[in-house]
């Protein structure tokens, strides 16, 4: 089964290569999902979960959100696009969610990027 959560961030980026309006300083309302799957719990305080959302929040929060809230992703990657903070995000959390299986990153309220372990593999 999977489970999937949804978290927010504010940022700014440039785009240096893209030739339209990308390529000046602007920002966005990220939204990041995070999907991790595996059977569920049969005993422990996560029982009848695949991991308890409390957990999943205490690992993407504190990785993720509070490093890229705020922030310009310029000084993370140096051509932040969608793919390459999806990417960015996948490389991040699967060391330590090693049930990830998507990180989806919602650029605006109609174009997002998704990674999945296939896609991390292929790079
Ligand atoms: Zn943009």
């Amino acid at each position: 089964m999977q489970i999937r959560k949804l978290f927010r961030f504010e940022a700014a980026h440039v785009l240096p290569h893209h030739p339209g309006k990308c390529s000046r300083l602007h920002g966005h309302s990220y939204r990041l999902e995070v999907a991790v799957s595996g059977p569920l719990a049969v005993a422990g305080p996560s029982q009848g979960m695949v991991v308890d959302f409390d957990e999943l929040s205490a690992i993407v929060k504190p990785r993720i959100i509070e490093r890229l809230d705020h922030s310009s992703l310029n000084d993370v990657l140096a051509n932040p696009t969608a793919e390459h903070i999806a990417l960015w995000i996948w490389d991040e959390l699967e060391p330590v969610l090693p049930r990830l299986v998507e990180v989806v990153v919602w650029e605006t309220q109609s174009a997002c990027a998704i990674v999945r372990s296939e896609d991390a593999r292929a790079r």
